[in-house]
């Protein structure tokens, strides 16, 4: 069966000559009059050159490449692509790990797949389509899934909340189980610290997977230290500073669900030594009038900014936030900083912490640069999949 084909203009077609998995709709000479969304896409040059096959959605990104050789797309083809994110995964250690068992199993355009996220709880699969085309195909992967993954149990589908509004009116998709029962009361483990993640209430697939690395270097330097945990949703950096000897942490989130959540963790604690407390209250309010006695402050807060148009307002609010942090911290304490925008670069998220250090009046060294985990990679010819960046910065 031939494919629906999508014409470039002339010179509009470098960035996909280098990888790069994006068609923004300006770089589209024609379109198949007949292509909807979620169609797969043939997209050739001007001059009739096969450049890559994708899923088509009209939109700012018109197609979404995830194949720069020309091939049948077919269920093999699917398999081949799932198997190659799945032997990643073995490789970088995930494979039966009994300290970790939660990791992410695809992470889009970082395993070729835009649009596509399964987040795998120990024989659960949580999916997140961000693209309709992919969730044309999940009963295909799905299907699939069940086939490679010898312990699997579950899998969800949680796309209603990440597809475009259109889509899911249009489709009338609901979140659902397309296999297994619900058995969203789960508990998991990451580095020996146990979790209660619940996929159907939670935020995003149920846990913040990729911030796993992040709390473990937390967990290492928090033996003694008074620690608040701000944007702390179920408590990831809190128990892991609970685990290591932490003297005290305050965890503050706005959402109550999530305190709820952080609360049953606390209490999957072995060693629990009555030393923490639980905050529902708007972080930067509650920053603005803590006392000035913590060790470490944890800054994790939800992307500023998700679009271009933003970017400046959320460096405002980086910018805010941070010096709130500086002014606040203890004399040779350390902040623990992130964004999760995908809009703000790396540079950019130093710059405004910079920035932030110069509003505060205080001197700061950067300890670590942290980013996402090896099981959310980076396609290095698609930089917008870097999103998460952080520092641990010590302030004088
Ligand atoms: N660090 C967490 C993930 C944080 S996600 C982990 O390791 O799991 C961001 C969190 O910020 C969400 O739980 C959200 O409820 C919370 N949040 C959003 N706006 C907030 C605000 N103004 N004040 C406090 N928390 C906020």
């Amino acid at each position: 069966m031939s494919l629906k084909t999508v014409i470039i203009k002339p010179a509009k077609d470098k960035s996909i000559k280098r990888f790069h998995p994006w068609i923004f709709s300006g770089a589209i000479k024609s379109t198949d009059p007949s292509c909807k969304d979620g169609d797969l896409v043939e997209v050739f040059s001007n001059k009739g050159k096969y450049l890559g096959t994708g899923q088509y959605q009209e939109g700012s990104i018109s197609v979404r490449i995830f194949e720069f050789k020309q091939q049948p797309i077919n269920e093999s083809y699917w398999k081949s692509k799932l198997l190659k994110a799945i032997d990643l995964r073995k490789k970088i250690g995930f494979n039966d790990s009994k300290e970790t068992n939660i990791y992410r199993l695809v992470h889009a355009e970082g395993d070729d797949l835009p649009g596509l996220i399964i987040d795998y709880y120990n024989g659960t699969a949580v999916i997140q389509c961000h693209s309709i085309g992919m969730w044309l195909i999940k009963g295909v992967i799905a299907d699939l899934l069940k086939e490679i993954l010898p312990d699997i149990k579950a899998i969800y589908d949680k796309s209603a909340e990440t597809l475009p509004k259109k889509h899911v009116e249009e489709h009338q998709i609901e979140n659902q189980f397309l296999y297994g029962e619900n058995n969203a009361d789960f508990e998991g483990r990451e580095y020996g610290n146990d979790f209660s993640i619940n996929w159907v209430t939670g935020q995003k697939t149920g846990f913040f997977i990729d911030q796993r690395e992040n709390r473990k270097l937390l967990g290492e330097l928090s033996k003694d230290k008074k620690i608040l945990n701000t944007f702390c949703y179920s408590g990831g950096f809190s128990i892991y500073a609970l685990n290591n000897g932490a003297k005290e942490v305050d965890s503050v989130d706005s959402s109550k669900k999530a305190i709820e959540l952080l609360n049953k963790n606390i209490q999957l604690l072995k060693n629990y030594k009555n030393n923490h407390n639980s905050i529902v209250a708007d972080a930067m309010d509650y920053i603005k009038n803590v006392d000035a006695d913590y060790d470490i402050i944890i800054l994790d807060p939800p992307a500023f900014a998700k679009h271009m148009n933003a970017r400046h307002k959320a460096i405002q609010g980086y910018k805010r936030l941070n010096s709130r942090a500086i002014e606040q911290i203890k004399p040779g304490g350390i902040i623990f900083t992130f964004s999760c925008s995908q809009v703000i670069s790396k540079e950019l998220f130093r710059n405004t912490i910079l920035a932030a250090g110069i509003n505060a009046g205080r001197k700061i060294k950067i300890l670590h640069q942290l980013h996402q985990p090896a099981d959310h990679p980076v396609n290095i010819f698609h930089p917008e999949s870097e999103y998460l960046k952080g520092l641990v910065i010590q302030v004088d």
